[in-house]
């Protein structure tokens, strides 16, 4: 093997600095980068930036200058770092959303004291995902101090707003031109998905309301108005009874886990409708009802049949029920991704994780979605995956944490992956 000594260095390394790939983790959990409604972004870029320059990085800041979440108080700031090999191509990025959501409710620990107990970093954001962001910082760190000559370049970038979309974030990088195709080759992002499993995409997301118009009535003769929450009771029925099994009942060929989200799904996100309920009440028939549902799609299934499938569903209600009156309405439509199979980023990823934790890689795909989509469908960069250290089921939860060795071992394997890949043209 032609880099074995290199790798051999490079893991030396890496174990040489967990000490500091531990505390720049914590370091990161305590600047609060709470989104909504995006707290102390610009701090953190800062933080991230100073490290990557100590780092051998050249840094850029990029705002989300014009859009409107953009603004004084909540500056949408990321950062970008690019290290050079001898020549810029094969140029791996590692990208980490440096956003967290709420603490919320349950904690025994600091959510930003970014405590270290028993092998475990605690603190909101510690697996989702500044451990990400150390382990591919000092990932790049530890082939700089083993000494190694790439031939491509690396870059390594902190971004906002995942957790709420990621348009401000890399999204924006995307759409700058900064994250593309003529660009960059390979993007690993290190999202927490356990340290033996490569994420090779997601599930397609369609948001979309339906509101019912009824005729209001004096609520003593609700027979003299059509009560637009009982329709929309009836649409939400046949959802139960005809939509739901069918959508149990397909399921996708790509590895999405858990299990349960290997099919299609829907949630009910909200719904409202007559008066509000807090306020003064009058006797009135509801004339509107409004819901808002997240329907999570199948490769196979595609977009197109998916809204389709709704609005049929829709249209029988309206056939069968005797003034039913519905719009639909898409909020918000994002398509599957799926690295292609074959992808050497996949590859090298799968040879890491064998050699670190000396057990084969598992290929999974997201329930959710993350910042993938805008790298492949914007960026139009298709060898992307998720890969980091943390356990999947801790984020977003209470006492978040992430395992120190987790971390000093997703850092080998990327340390690892990012030699391959940048020789790999
Ligand atoms: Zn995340």
């Amino acid at each position: 093997m032609a880099h074995a000594s290199a790798a051999d260095r490079v893991l030396t390394a890496v174990d040489a600095a967990a000490d500091e790939v531990v505390a720049f983790t914590s370091e990161l959990i305590r600047i609060p980068t709470v989104n909504p409604p995006g707290d102390a972004y610009e701090e953190c870029a800062h933080m991230i930036g100073d490290r990557l320059a100590a780092c051998g990085f050249e840094v850029e800041y990029h705002a989300a200058e014009g859009l409107p979440e953009h603004t004084p108080a909540h500056p949408r700031v990321n950062v970008v770092g690019l290290r050079r090999g001898r020549s810029l191509r094969p140029a791996v990025h590692l990208n980490g959303h440096f956003d967290v959501v709420p603490a919320g409710a349950g904690w025994t620990v600091d959510p930003f004291g970014g405590a270290v107990q028993d092998g475990r970093i605690y603190g909101r954001g510690a697996c989702d995902m500044k451990a990400g962001i150390a382990a591919a910082v000092y990932a790049a760190e530890a082939i700089r101090r083993a000494g190694v000559d790439l031939t491509g370049s690396i870059e390594i970038s902190g971004t906002v707003d995942e957790e709420s979309g990621g348009f401000a974030g890399v999204a924006w990088l995307a759409r700058q031109g900064r994250l593309s195709s003529t660009r960059q080759d390979f993007v690993i992002i290190p999202e927490p998905l356990n340290v033996d499993r490569i994420c090779i995409g997601h599930r397609g997301v369609y948001w979309f309301d339906v509101t019912t118009h009824g005729r209001i009535g004096h609520g003593s003769m609700p027979f003299l108005g059509v009560s637009a929450i009982e329709h929309m009771g009836i649409i939400l029925e046949k959802i139960r009874h005809e939509l739901l099994p069918a959508l149990a009942s397909r399921t996708t060929a790509v590895p999405v886990a858990p299990d349960g989200a290997r099919h299609a799904t829907l949630n009910i996100n909200g719904i409202m409708g007559g008066q509000p309920v807090d306020g003064i009440q009058t006797p009135c028939v509801a004339d509107r009802c409004r819901a808002v549902f997240d329907r999570r799609f199948l490769l196979e299934e595609g977009f197109d049949a998916t809204r389709a499938e709704i609005r049929a569903l829709l249209d029988r209600a309206a056939a069968e029920t005797a003034h039913l009156a519905c719009d639909l309405r898409d909020l918000m439509v994002v398509h599957p991704v799926r690295t292609p199979e074959g992808s050497p980023l996949v590859a090298s990823l799968e040879r890491g994780i064998q050699r670190v934790l000396g057990r084969k890689a598992r290929q999974i795909a997201s329930p959710g979605t993350y910042d993938h989509k805008h790298v492949d469908r914007i960026a139009g960069i298709p060898n992307c995956v998720a890969y980091g250290p943390g356990i999947l089921d801790l984020a977003h939860q209470p006492d978040e944490w992430c395992g120190v060795d987790d971390l000093v071992n997703a850092t080998k394997v990327l340390a690892l992956s990012i030699l391959e890949l940048t020789e790999s043209i």
